[in-house]
């Protein structure tokens, strides 16, 4: 065979896909790859015979491409409960098989990933990256600082993205899948848009199957396998819980450019494996463990202390509570949650010269971008958002609060108490802030039935005036949210 050449591939549904075949294709640890000629696909092929002809490995890998397939809808034979827009959804977030090769030997199709997931030709004055796929350490790592700014995305892309590998993994964690490998290299992402995309999905962990041979990723190896991987007993294999590891270990990358574990401490002066092994397994401490500061590296700036208070908890409860106890770990839905709870807290940084350019307003009563230190002199504006309790006419709870800014968008789930920002939701504006002639205006955009304080009908285009202790139906649906208006004065 000559590099160049057309083969076809036979799938094990009877049809055949073509692929070029190319003696230099891209070789990973367990896989080769090759591309279909229009480069929408990859066909590929395992290192080892063995491995391919493995039928644990092959039982399982129709598992993944089948019943336990979150990108094909439960009517086409993808995963329970998923359905054609939830599918689509997440078509978009992961690299999932789509079929497996029967012809020349057993093998998988994936679709390629996503344009916006390659460098283009602009995407460094230094380096030439174009065509390289975005691994996220190229943007959290040294290497940073050799990327165009456009590319670089600021605070609030880097959250979003946060937002959506948790949401991917908790997609994945509520079929019972464990990813096994979760790392830099593993997750794709691209901060202009802030998205992100979970590829190598063949190494998953599938429930009442064998697991696959994986050893994981320095850095991203929960401590306990890490630990026990020279033991014959007592190995502890990638699962759940340690995806549970690596999700917060990238998310801190995310939002701090820094990894939690990797601090100043020696842990043993004689080698540097060991040091390694031991930093990073048996010994590892959070670089902000609140109680054991040997870690702590002493230019340490902005921290967890800087995010939302729930953020903090979560990062204490990964890094300090379960980094050696896994079942303390926060789940993979927890951190969407938060994260989404930040995500209603950001604030436009004032100054002009930020380069995070966003920050989580942690305390209204003190708004400063902790990146650059720059106060917020305008009047904080929080919109407390409150359900009525079940069978307890008149009696409310707080659903969500959120900090407004001028423009920001409001959706279903900031108008009815039975809408999450999911998978699910629709992406829909309904409403938006607007600072107009001094005042702060919620203005409507398509929520049913919103009234304003005195209980007038707000129709589509109209506003409500958001002052202090102002109080208001979102809408007058079924569900609808009462919102609460505080101001704070802030005179900084
Ligand atoms: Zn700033």
């Amino acid at each position: 065979m000559q590099s160049g050449e057309t083969l076809t591939a036979v799938l094990e549904s009877g049809d055949t896909i073509q692929y070029i075949y190319d003696a230099n294709a891209p070789r990973g640890g367990m896989k080769h790859t090759y591309f279909t000629p229009d480069k929408k696909f990859a066909v590929q092929f395992f290192n080892r015979q063995e491995d391919a002809l493995d039928p644990r490995l092959q039982d399982r890998i129709r598992t993944i491409v089948g019943i336990y397939n979150p990108t094909i809808a439960e009517e086409d034979g993808g995963a329970l409960g998923n359905t054609q827009k939830t599918a689509e959804y997440f078509r978009q977030r992961f690299c999932w098989p789509v079929a497996i090769v029967r012809q020349p030997e057993f093998g998988i199709v994936c679709p390629a990933y996503p344009d916006n997931f390659f460098f283009d030709a602009g995407a460094s004055a230094v380096l030439n990256l174009k065509g390289k796929d975005k691994k996220s350490n190229w943007f959290t790592g040294k290497n940073r600082k050799y990327l165009s700014p456009a590319e670089r995305g600021d605070f609030r892309t880097m959250l979003k993205t946060a937002i959506g590998l948790s949401r991917t993994i908790r997609r994945m964690h509520q079929a019972g899948l464990a990813h096994s490998d979760l790392s830099c290299n593993n997750v794709l992402i691209d901060p202009k848009t802030g998205s992100a995309v979970v590829i190598d999905i063949d190494s998953l962990v599938v429930p009442n199957k064998y697991p696959p041979e994986v050893v994981g990723t320095r850095g991203y190896i929960a401590p306990e396998v890490l630990a026990t991987m020279g033991s014959d007993r007592g190995r502890i294999l990638p699962s759940v819980l340690t995806d549970l590891h690596a999700l917060p270990v990238l998310i801190y990358e995310y939002l701090f450019f820094r990894h939690p574990l990797i601090g100043p401490k020696i842990y043993s002066a004689d080698s540097a494996e060991e040091d390694d092994f031991l930093a990073l397994g048996e010994k590892a401490t959070f670089i902000e463990d609140p109680n054991d500061t040997s870690n702590r590296p002493p230019d340490l700036d902005v921290t967890i202390g800087s995010l939302s208070k729930g953020l903090e908890r979560l990062f204490i409860r990964a890094f300090v509570d379960g980094l050696h106890d896994p079942a303390e770990r926060p789940t993979a839905m927890e951190w969407e949650t938060e994260l989404l709870k930040a995500w209603d807290r950001l604030y436009p940084c004032a100054n002009p010269q930020c380069e995070k350019r966003w920050f989580i307003v942690r305390d209204e009563n003190d708004p400063v971008c902790p990146f650059c230190k720059t106060r917020v002199r305008e009047k904080i504006i929080r919109l407390g958002l409150k359900s009525e309790m079940r069978g307890r006419h008149g009696v409310y709870r707080e659903k969500s609060d959120i900090i407004v800014y001028d423009r920001m968008p409001l959706f279903d789930w900031h108008i009815y108490s039975n809408v999450h920002n999911d998978e699910k939701a629709s992406p829909e504006m309904r409403a938006y802030i607007a600072q107009y002639k001094g005042m702060w205006l919620l203005v409507n955009h398509g929520a049913e039935g919103m009234t304003s304080p005195s209980g007038r009908l707000v129709p589509k285009g109209s506003a409500v005036e958001l002052k202090d202790a102002a109080l208001f139906r979102m809408s007058g649906k079924d569900n609808g949210l009462l919102c609460e208006v505080s101001v704070n004065q802030n005179k900084s």
